[in-house]
C-alpha cells in the first residue's frame, strides 16, 4: 500500500493539471509523462485484497491483458467518428439520406468493422466494443417525423430511421442498437399524441435522446438567460416527457453549431439553471467535419465534439465515405478496440498523447511490422 500512495498522489496531480488545461481551452499535445509506466500503479481494489484466510487457493483474478490479441493492432488512441444525420426521405438531398443509402451506410460500416456505441460511452471512455473493431457514434438532429413514425396500425414505419436501424440490428445482432436523437421544439418527431410513447420506446430500446434546444435558435448572440432558457427548458420538457425517472437529458447538439460569441457565456452550454431546475451537459456536439479524438487523448474535449457528415452530397471531402477511405489508408489513425473496457491499449509510440488515468490501466506494446 505504501508503494501505491505516491503513485496515487501523482495521478491526482496529473489529473488536476489535465483538468486545468481543459478549463483554459488550450490544446496541448506535448507529451505528458504517464505516471503508470508499468501496470503496477493502476489502483484496482481487487489487487489490494488480503490473502484468503482459509489458506485455500487465493482467488486469482486473471489478468485481463491476457485476453488482448495484439495481432489485431488495438489502438485506443485512435480517432472515432460521430456521424451526423438529419432526415431519411425518398429523394437524396444535402440533408436527406434515402432509406437505401442509409442501409448502404450501415452495411459499409458493418463490413468495415465499425460498431455503434452510445454517445455517453464515448465521452465517458467506457468502450467495450469487441476487440479488433472500431466504435462509431450515430446521431440524428431535428427530430423530424422521418426519424421516427408510427403508422395508424401502431407499427413503426419500416423506412423511418428508427425502423431501419431496428431492422438492421435484427439482421446483424452484433451491430448494437445505439443512436442518439437530438430533439428541438415541443413536438419531437411531429406526432403530437405519441411524444412520450416514442421517447419511452427509444430509451427502453437503449437508444438515446439529446437536447437540440427549445426553438432551434443559434446560441451565438443570446444572453445568459436566453441560452439557459433554450437549453434548460428543453431538457426539462424532454425529461418530463420520458416516464423513466432515471433518464437524464445531458447531451447537447448545437443548432447550426453556434456557440456564444461572448466568452463569459460559454459556460452555460455545459451547466445552467432555468425555472429553478439545473441542467448539465456531459457532451456538446458541433456540426462539422472530422472524426473526434479518442476519449483518452489529451486533446479530447467533451464540450466540443466534432461530427462527420453522413452524406455524399456537398460534403467537401469531409463526409462519411471520405473518412472511411481515410481510415482504410491510415489504419494507425483509427480507434481499434482491445475488447477490455478497463484497459487502454495503445502502440508504444502513441503513449505521449494519452491522459493519465486513475481508473484504467494503460497497456502499451510495440506493433510488429509485417515484412
Ligand atoms: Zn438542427
Amino acid at each position: 500500500m505504501r508503494k501505491l500512495l505516491p503513485a496515487l498522489i501523482l495521478c491526482v496531480f496529473f489529473l488536476a493539471a489535465c483538468g486545468s488545461l481543459q478549463m483554459s481551452g488550450e490544446i496541448k499535445a506535448e507529451p505528458v509523462q504517464a505516471p503508470q509506466q508499468s501496470s503496477s500503479v493502476s489502483v484496482k481494489p481487487e489487487e489490494i485484497v488480503e490473502q484468503d484466510p482459509d489458506g485455500a487457493e487465493p482467488a486469482q483474478t486473471p489478468d485481463p491483458k491476457a485476453t488482448i490479441d495484439l495481432s489485431k493492432m488495438p489502438n485506443e488512441a485512435g480517432k472515432i467518428m460521430v456521424l451526423m444525420y438529419h432526415n431519411i426521405g425518398s429523394v437524396e438531398k444535402e440533408w436527406v439520406r434515402t432509406p437505401e443509402n442509409f442501409i448502404k451506410d450501415l452495411t459499409t460500416l458493418y463490413e468495415k468493422g465499425y460498431r455503434p456505441i452510445s454517445l455517453t460511452d464515448y465521452v465517458t471512455g467506457h468502450i467495450a466494443v469487441e476487440q479488433g473493431y472500431s466504435p462509431v457514434v450515430i446521431t440524428f438532429d431535428d427530430g423530424n417525423m422521418n426519424n421516427f413514425e408510427y403508422l395508424e396500425d401502431g407499427t413503426i414505419r419500416k423506412d423511418c430511421a428508427v425502423g431501419l436501424l431496428m431492422d438492421f440490428h435484427g439482421k446483424h445482432p452484433d451491430f448494437p442498437l445505439e443512436a442518439t436523437f437530438f430533439l428541438d421544439g415541443r413536438i419531437p418527431f411531429r406526432q403530437k399524441a405519441l411524444i412520450s410513447q416514442k421517447l419511452d420506446f427509444l430509451t427502453e430500446q437503449g437508444m438515446d435522446i439529446g437536447n437540440h434546444t427549445k426553438t432551434h435558435e443559434n446560441l451565438k448572440d443570446l444572453t445568459a438567460n436566453g441560452i439557459q432558457e433554450q437549453i434548460g427548458a428543453q431538457a426539462q420538457f424532454l425529461s418530463e416527457s420520458i416516464h423513466r425517472e432515471d433518464y437524464v437529458i445531458n447531451t447537447l447538439a448545437l443548432p447550426f453549431g453556434g456557440r456564444p460569441k461572448d466568452e463569459s457565456l460559454k459556460k452555460y452550454l455545459a451547466t445552467g439553471l432555468y425555472d429553478g431546475l439545473a441542467y448539465e451537459n456531459i457532451a456538446i456536439l458541433n456540426v462539422g467535419w472530422k472524426p473526434g479524438y479518442s476519449p483518452y487523448d489529451l486533446r479530447f474535449d467533451r464540450e466540443s465534439i466534432p461530427r462527420v457528415r453522413a452524406s455524399e452530397m456537398k460534403v467537401d471531402q469531409v463526409g462519411l465515405y471520405n473518412y472511411i477511405a481515410y481510415f482504410d489508408k491510415n489504419p494507425r489513425e483509427r480507434f481499434i478496440s482491445d475488447g477490455v473496457a478497463e484497459i487502454i491499449t495503445i502502440p508504444e509510440d502513441q503513449k505521449g498523447q494519452i491522459k493519465p488515468s486513475a481508473e484504467k490501466e494503460i497497456y502499451t506494446y510495440s506493433p510488429i511490422q509485417k515484412p
